[in-house]
């Protein structure tokens, strides 16, 4: 896997970190379906990368003892993910117009 490929899957990989906490079965299985070229080793690998490796297990699943989880206002699994190419900060497809402009306006200016 190149470090391209890795990081063209980080949107879904994100995307799929918020639809296990927020959706059930079916809505994972959508994400699933969608990995490019079935790599859900890819998948695994940036999904290993993006885990803290500081915290135990038992503490980074603490969130799957509570009952279920209330989603998060807001939070749609189908919006469209983007990377800021400044910063590489993973956002909303929505707001990457609007964060380029507040923080990396300078750049762009100069
Ligand atoms: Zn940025």
């Amino acid at each position: 896997m190149s470090p391209a490929e890795a990081e063209a899957l980080v949107p879904l990989a994100a995307e799929l970190v918020g639809t296990v906490r927020d959706f059930g079965p079916d809505a994972v299985a959508d994400v699933l379906a969608r990995v490019p070229a079935n790599r859900h080793d890819a998948l695994a690998v940036v999904l290993a990368a993006m885990v803290d490796p500081d915290q135990s297990p038992s503490n980074l699943l603490a969130w799957t003892t509570a009952g279920p989880v209330q989603s998060r206002e807001g939070f749609d699994p189908t919006r469209p993910m983007g990377l800021c190419g400044d910063c590489g900060r993973l956002m909303a497809a929505s707001s990457l117009g609007r964060h380029q402009q507040r923080w990396h306006a300078e750049a762009v200016a100069s």
